[in-house]
């Protein structure tokens, strides 16, 4: 359940529509089985495909943002980014800025069969994912001395804070971990520190509150992840302590991620990764992917579709054992989707009055 404001989405015949952004590597052949999923058990959703990629122009990003703003919700794959020229800013990062998707959400938790280092993970990490280090100022003021401005400002700080306890409240969590390094960025840290510190105190009494600063974090979580309930955690953090978390629940192909701001929602991957290198081969793990557009089913209010799906998946990865090499196993792609397919046939077979 995801607190917080949202705009009536339009549902045209009692059809949602949703934009499509298949981004690079595995993203279009991952988009493509969430297409037949979704039309194999006539989930109420259109979706809109446009095409962005670093080697276009900016035209594709323009017709991009605005087929979500239309549309309100979007699932992407990853788009590639290119390291090598300092003026290109990162399309993915722009998207989340330029509709000011200021949460970012994932929720990592152990899957039975899949083997990893910990059991009894239940991790929710929320992440600022609009300002910080990602504010996109870097400049080099004489050559080789690099200024690169991190931001931070109290009103972000507090709707970020905000939604980790509102986001705890409904989902009936206990506890928020707001994770930092106010001992160095004595400032900018300081200010997330003290923010989130004073609303726990005046407004969220009833559940638990602490700090841990970012380097502690990162030790607890591999040694001892099951302390952990809700983590909150400005941009970069998050973005390095949600990378742990999904690998300590099996890697990149298995959580996802949802991005969500006060108007418009986008799901995608947890970890965000292109996969280029398994592109084209059938082998790259559609659990993530899946798991968003489950997300995605869930914002927009179609639960029964939502369970279905992911009841379906669920009884492929646990009952079936039908896993990816990522998670150990020999099976393809394609053959999780199959699974995943047959389940919902049987269900809806035996549940013929829904
Ligand atoms: P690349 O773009 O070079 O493939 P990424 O940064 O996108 O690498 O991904 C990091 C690692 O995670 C790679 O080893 C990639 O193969 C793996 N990976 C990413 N997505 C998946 C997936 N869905 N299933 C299995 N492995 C994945
Ligand atoms: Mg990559």
């Amino acid at each position: 359940q995801i607190p917080g404001t949202r705009l009536p989405l339009a549902k045209y015949g009692g059809r949602h529509t949703v934009c499509a952004l298949p981004g690079d590597g595995i993203g279009p052949e991952m988009i493509h089985h969430i297409k037949n999923i979704f039309r194999f058990c006539h989930a109420p959703v259109n979706f809109e495909e446009v095409q962005v990629s670093s080697s276009l122009g900016d035209g594709d990003m323009e017709a991009a943002i605005l087929a979500i703003q239309r549309n309100g919700v979007a699932i992407k794959g990853n788009i590639e980014t290119k390291h090598d020229d300092p003026q290109f800013k990162s399309r993915n990062v722009e998207l989340r800025s330029r509709l000011d998707l200021y949460a970012n959400i994932l929720h990592c938790v152990t899957i039975p069969t899949v083997p990893s280092r910990h059991s009894g993970i239940d991790i929710v990490l929320i992440r600022e994912n609009t300002e910080g280090e990602y504010s996109g100022l870097e400049h080099e003021t004489v050559p080789g001395i690099v200024e690169s401005i991190k931001i931070v400002t109290r009103e972000k700080i507090e709707r970020i804070s905000r939604m980790a306890f509102e986001y705890a409240k409904a989902n009936g969590r206990k506890k928020v971990t707001a994770v930092h390094k106010a001992n160095i960025q004595k400032l900018g840290d300081g200010l997330f520190l003290k923010v989130i510190k004073e609303m726990a105190d005046a407004e969220y009494k009833d559940i638990k509150f602490e700090s841990m600063i970012v380097d502690n974090a990162s030790m607890q979580l591999v040694s001892r992840p099951q302390q952990f309930d809700v983590m909150v955690m400005p941009n970069l953090y998050g973005n390095i302590i949600s990378n742990i978390a999904c690998g300590l629940v099996g890697g990149p192909g298995l959580v996802s991620g949802m991005n969500i701001g006060a108007k418009y929602a986008v799901f995608e991957t947890g970890t965000r990764n292109t996969g280029t290198s398994l592109a084209g081969k059938d082998l790259a793990n559609p659990t993530a992917f899946i798991r968003a557009s489950v997300d995605m089913l869930r914002y927009l209010g179609c639960h029964y579709h939502a369970n279905l799906i992911s009841d379906a998946l669920w009884k492929a990865l646990v009952e079936q054992r039908i896993h990816t090499q990522d998670i150990g196993g020999s099976h393809t792609a394609s053959d999780v989707i199959n699974a995943t397919l047959i389940n919902i046939e049987k269900h809806m077979e035996e549940n013929p009055h829904l």
